[in-house]
């Protein structure tokens, strides 16, 4: 992997959109990177949208930094498979070009690769998705914990339930994941995602300003997420958005 920082001079989403425009590059084996200054508006994450690949947008020291990425976002999530690194945000792009889109977070996304308190926002063919890695066991609501085998033990067993498996090794007599139906796939990472308490909340393109402002002020890092535990249930944590303009 090659990793570029192209532009040097501080941009609006468009300014990089502009510089991108007609450079072929395969996204898989290099990546660009840029940062962005300018507010990021709900027309800026269409236009991501239209990409043929996965963007990323992380904070680092007050900064938000734009990559690009390949399938699965491997490349330019790279710096969150060390935990320590926190991030005040971390969106990612489902590209409009999946047929059909993506419109959920995916199995993929279930993995722990940010810290817990860090927010993550997808955004995708329907809107924006704020969600957190998975906290419980879809299948028992027992609490989950913040760990890439126990999150990755609990989708093949989520998976197994329905007598589909992930592996071509272990099939004997399941059905194969990759050979689903897409509509099928997406129906089952988004019954994943909402069963294990990832989805904290949601806002369409066509809902008003108020609806996806508040997503936006956490991508602008104008407010924060908080995750409260619950008395309860570790699935019945709530989650609070502080408009904190001084964050
Ligand atoms: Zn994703």
């Amino acid at each position: 992997m090659r990793s570029k920082e192209k532009y040097s001079s501080a941009v609006s989403i468009s300014e990089f959109l502009a510089e991108m425009k007609g450079l072929h590059f395969n996204p898989e084996e290099e990546s660009y990177e840029q940062i962005i200054t300018r507010e990021i508006h709900a027309e800026d994450l269409k236009h991501l949208l239209l990409l043929p690949y996965e963007i990323t947008i992380i904070e680092h020291a007050g900064n938000l930094i734009l990559k690009t990425s390949g399938k699965d976002g491997g490349p330019a999530a790279e710096c969150f498979y060390q935990n320590e690194k926190k991030s005040r945000v971390f969106l990612h792009t489902h590209p409009l070009n999946d047929e059909p889109p993506m419109d959920t977070p995916s199995f993929q996304d279930a993995r722990p690769i940010a810290h817990p308190s860090t927010p993550l926002l997808l955004a995708h063919a329907n809107g924006i998705t704020l969600f957190q890695h998975p906290i419980c066991d879809p299948r028992n609501g027992k609490p989950l914990e913040h760990d890439d085998d126990a999150i990755k033990n609990t989708v093949r067993m989520f998976l197994h339930a329905k007598r589909i498996t992930l592996f071509k090794e272990d099939r004997g007599g399941k059905s194969y994941f990759p050979q689903l139906d897409k509509n099928r796939q997406i129906a089952l990472q988004r019954e994943f995602a909402e069963k294990s308490g990832m989805i904290l909340k949601e806002a369409v393109w066509d809902d008003d300003e108020k609806k996806l402002k508040p997503l936006l002020d956490i991508l602008n890092l104008r407010s924060k997420m908080e995750v409260v535990s619950g008395l309860r249930s570790a699935c019945r944590r709530r989650l609070f958005i502080n408009s904190n303009r001084d964050q």
